[in-house]
């Protein structure tokens, strides 16, 4: 096994957000395990971009709501690279819009554990290996401030744990040289609006958005990046809207 100085996960790394988080941080010399749930295309994609490219990737299958798929990511990582540096808890989902007297259980139960338990489990397995500091990105996004109502106030509620995780978490890590930070990502363009039942979303809310369009998740990605470097050496405990206004 190489020593490698700089060893990130993205969680949810096969697509969207995720995917151009991976390569753009590839390009910048970490070694990044990319995570999936089921989609090994796309990440056999995205780690052969980084590795065509002169980097160095691995995808590794897990669903992140999942306590044994964690800690068997953490293990391979461990195994490939050595002990974790950097971690972007990127993986959500939305589910099909409804109000919240329509929902169930189970559907609020789904939404918590892939969107809030994952990123306490993943921060924990990361916090074991950050011996010598780190840094942690949480995605979060802007409905925890909008509250998505009529739509998913689940998901926008979820997003709120995020939140309060990163403020929480930086001040228990500060003082021992590990940061934590946030992204609040809203009306980006990837497949998370068809799987809430309307893949043309921010065509629907485009005027509503000061700067009148959609966001890119390579958009995304350098705010994510900066946030994990050293150029952000005194951030911690903050938040970064990517939401062109709103
Ligand atoms: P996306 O395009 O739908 O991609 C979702 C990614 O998460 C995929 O790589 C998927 O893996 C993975 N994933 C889903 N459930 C998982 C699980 N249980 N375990 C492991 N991986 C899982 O989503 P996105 O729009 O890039 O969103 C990324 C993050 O940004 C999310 O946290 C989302 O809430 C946040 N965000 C997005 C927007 C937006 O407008 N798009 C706005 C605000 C915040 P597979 O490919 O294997 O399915």
């Amino acid at each position: 096994m190489d020593k490698i100085e700089s060893i990130v996960l993205v969680t949810g790394g096969s697509r969207g957000i995720g995917a151009a988080t991976s390569k753009y941080l590839g390009e910048q010399g970490y070694a990044v395990c990319v995570n999936y749930k089921s989609n090994l295309i796309e990440a056999n994609k995205v780690i052969d971009e980084i590795n065509k490219n002169g980097g160095r990737a691995i995808a590794v299958q897990g669903d992140v709501s999942i306590e044994s798929d964690v800690t068997n990511l953490f293990e391979q990582i461990d195994k490939s690279y050595g002990k974790l540096t950097h971690l972007v808890n990127n993986a959500g989902i939305l589910l099909p819009q409804m109000r919240v007297e329509e929902m169930t259980s189970d559907r609020i139960n789904t939404i918590f554990s892939t969107n809030v338990t994952s990123c306490f489990l993943c921060c924990r397995e990361a916090i074991k290996r950050m011996e010598n500091g780190g840094v942690i990105v949480n995605v979060s996004s802007v409905a925890s401030r909008i509250g998505g109502a009529n739509e998913y106030v689940d998901y926008a509620a979820s997003k709120g744990a995020i939140d309060t995780l990163t403020i929480g978490l930086s001040q228990e890590l500060a003082s021992r040289n590990i940061r934590v930070n946030c992204v609040r990502p809203g009306f980006i363009y990837t497949d998370m609006h068809a799987d809430g039942g309307e893949p043309n979303r921010i065509q629907r809310v485009k005027e509503l958005i000061p700067m009148g369009r959609g966001g890119k998740p390579e958009e995304v990605a350098s705010a994510i990046a900066f946030l994990l470097s050293d150029e952000a050496s005194y951030i911690t405990g903050t938040f970064v809207d990517l939401a062109g206004g709103k």
